[in-house]
């Protein structure tokens, strides 16, 4: 079986989001690109039931080989992985807090000068259509022209990175900057921070931290 061990990291991140309680059941699903294509999880597979061989080798051109049926949602992640070469893994989540302001079809704005590392002064929500479909992938790929992370209407999540450790991390920075704003808007209207503020963090981002890559993940990925 080829990529082993990436497929490894795949499951155990798959099971990081339902232990650190971002994903549930089924929902979701994550891709990592290899050199001929890329890895995507099975659909309607449960993750902590899920093995290396569930996982699906997709090329761009959709041709797939393995024994499961890739993720309903494979059309987003192969136009992502065709059209943006510096994104190594996607992840998708109906994470709770990002699903939540997705159901008032309401983007993040600058609440916090964290919304930087998704890239820009808002997250972005694309609109509702049905899942797995084109018209979402086409949606999804607009709304990444210019972020690392967009809300999905009704539905959830989606961010990139250059790696799989990288989604991983962003994912969670971004379902805690949801659940942040959310509990905010309990009590009051929050103030945003201006656009050039966030353009002044990103630059602070570029040399952030101690040179290596310190960002906190499971040893998983
Ligand atoms: P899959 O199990 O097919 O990946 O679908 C889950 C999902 O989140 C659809 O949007
Ligand atoms: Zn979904």
């Amino acid at each position: 079986m080829q990529h082993e061990a990436l497929r490894l990291a795949m499951i155990a991140t798959c099971n990081f989001m339902i232990d650190r309680g971002i994903n549930q059941g089924t929902a979701g699903n994550i891709s990592v690109r290899v050199d001929n294509g890329f890895l995507i999880t099975p659909s309607g597979v449960a993750y902590d039931e899920m093995v290396p061989e569930d996982i699906v080798l997709m090329q761009l051109d959709a041709s797939h080989d393995g024994v499961r049926k890739p993720s309903t949602e494979w059309r987003f992640h192969r136009d992502i992985m065709a059209k943006k070469p510096e994104v190594g893994a996607v992840i998708h989540l109906h994470s709770r807090f990002c699903t939540s302001l997705s159901m008032l079809r309401k983007e993040i704005p600058a609440v916090h000068y964290m919304i930087a590392a998704a890239g820009g002064p808002t997250i972005p929500c694309v609109p509702y259509v049905t899942w797995g479909t084109q018209e979402l992938a086409d949606y999804i790929l607009g709304a990444l022209s210019n972020r690392l992370a967009c809300l999905l209407a009704n539905h959830g999540m989606v961010c990139i990175g250059p790696d799989l450790k990288k989604a991983a991390w962003l994912a969670v920075e971004v379902e805690a900057l949801a659940a942040q704003y959310w509990q905010a808007l309990q009590i009051g209207e929050p103030h945003v921070l201006p656009d050039d503020e966030i353009a002044r963090v990103i630059a602070k981002f570029k040399d952030y931290g101690q040179g290596g890559d310190t960002r906190k993940m499971p040893s998983c990925c």
